[in-house]
């Protein structure tokens, strides 16, 4: 059995993406898009495309109602929520089966659970999975608990939203006298940004990595996981470059988290594609949620391991077994993604308007996902990527090389870009090193206002 139609329920370069997997294995593809967005490229190459309303995206992309009425008058079997948007609301994913449509995704109640990271963690700890220690559970009202909790747990640590996502809902509490406080604070920032007030405790790590493992799972009883990714190169919690395979992670260690994460996903029934996203701190790693969806970053795993990870969301959604075994992930060479932003290189302000002109490096070793084109104008609405340049070499060196040639022949003229910064990590002393944790870009940064990044 293969998908006949699929709404493609996202923009920018990802729509484009699931529209060429769409594409490549026959299936047709429907485009549903704001008003600002009927000049993205994805929508002029769909069979068919639905405007579902004005630039706001929770007039548009968040609309549930209107993106299934879409699937429902073009008549497809199928949505693709992409990333961010709708990508994990579980209610979303219900109500698209509930109507008749396949999500492409896993099942509305693991989608649920992992939104909880509370619950999330229960689930991964009961799995094996090792996790950061904390808490173990929501924070309760009781003063000399919390302080007790905090005491085991050693300071620093850090109180998280249950429901937090995107780097926010997070306060790092360094002494005994400031904990209730940031309960508190967090508490009634949680409520008022996720709607849900609860929060838990871990122990702050002071230097990890973030590391994460790919997995693919069938929801029929295989599944597999593609290695790591690190994602380290980070400024406020966001990702900026990503890499494959993660420097200095062994075999032997791949193996073994590799292995934990696909017995969790048999564990919970996962379905699809799915990322376990880890610190990784002295040679250990803790466990700090899943995402339940193709992630930004999956083109690096997709070069090293030669798996088309949006293909395999696509089979396992029209209800074929996995055909990969997990003999057949070899990972070959080094990868390097970099994300394309439209901000000032230095004040990291969004920068929309129109791009004049634009040329597309290239090349062996180099592949561009990007949605622009020239005579694009970036609309205000949305996240400032505009896209990703991700390169491939036989080792990491020369994935850097390769990378430093292409950033230097990608023109984006009429906006600002984050190129400049780009160029300016790939010729860092540190990076280039590899294994750097998750603060070295912001120290980096900071230093460069007196000496330089260089
Ligand atoms: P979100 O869903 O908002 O991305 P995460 O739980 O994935 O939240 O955490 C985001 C980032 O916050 C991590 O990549 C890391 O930089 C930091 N962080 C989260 N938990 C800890 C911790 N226990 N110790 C140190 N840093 C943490």
């Amino acid at each position: 059995m293969m998908l006949e139609k699929v709404v493609i329920a996202n923009r920018g370069e990802i729509a484009l993406r699931i529209l060429r997997a769409c594409h490549a294995l026959g299936i047709k593809t429907v485009a549903v898009h704001s008003t600002v967005d009927r000049n993205l490229k994805h929508v002029a190459m769909a069979d068919e495309s639905v405007c579902i309303g004005p630039a706001p995206s929770a007039q548009s992309y968040l609309d549930i109602p209107a993106i299934i009425a879409a699937a429902e008058v073009t008549d497809a079997q199928a949505i693709h929520p992409g990333y961010g948007f709708l990508s994990e609301n579980a209610d979303f994913a219900e109500r698209v089966e509930k109507s008749g449509f396949i999500f492409i995704g896993p099942t509305a109640d693991v989608i649920r659970m992992m939104g909880d990271k509370v619950e999330a963690i229960r689930a991964m700890k009961a799995a094996g999975v090792p996790c950061v220690p904390g808490s173990g559970g929501p924070l309760g009202e009781d003063g000399d608990e919390n302080h007790r909790i905090a005491k085991e747990i050693g300071y620093p640590v850090i109180i998280k939203a249950a429901g937090g996502g995107g780097g926010r809902g997070m306060r790092v509490v360094h002494t005994d006298a400031a904990l209730l406080n940031a309960i508190v604070t967090t508490q009634s920032e949680a409520k008022a940004a996720f709607g849900n007030g609860q929060v838990y405790m871990e122990k702050f790590l002071e230097n990890p990595r973030h590391i994460e493992i790919q997995v693919l799972a069938d929801g029929q009883g295989q599944a597999i996981h593609l290695g790591e990714r690190d994602c380290s190169m980070q400024r406020r919690h966001q990702k900026v470059v990503e890499e494959a395979p993660a420097p200095g992670i062994t075999d032997a260690q791949r193996e073994q988290i590799g292995r934990v994460c696909v017995e969790a996903c048999l564990r919970i029934g996962y379905r699809g594609a799915g990322t376990f996203e880890f610190l990784y701190e002295d040679g250990a790693f803790y466990f700090i949620e899943m995402n339940t969806r193709i992630q930004v970053e999956h083109p690096v795993t997709e070069w090293v391991t030669g798996i088309d990870l949006v293909r395999e969301q696509l089979l396992i959604a029209a209800g074929q077994k996995l055909s990969i075994q997990q003999s057949d992930v070899i990972i070959r060479g080094h990868a390097i993604e970099c994300r394309v932003n439209a901000e000032d290189p230095d004040t990291f302000m969004p920068c929309p308007g129109l791009i004049n002109h634009f040329h597309a490096p290239g090349g062996p070793g180099v592949r561009v996902d990007s949605h622009i084109y020239e005579g694009y104008r970036v609309p205000p609405n949305y996240d400032s990527m505009i896209g990703k340049l991700i390169v491939h070499g036989v080792d990491r060196a020369q994935a850097i090389a390769r990378m430093r040639v292409a950033l230097g022949e990608m023109i984006v003229d009429g906006i600002k870009t984050n190129l400049p910064l780009q160029q300016r990590i790939m010729a860092d002393r540190g990076f280039q090193l590899g294994g750097m944790n998750i603060h070295y870009l912001e120290k980096r940064l900071k230093e460069q206002q007196t000496s330089g990044l260089g």
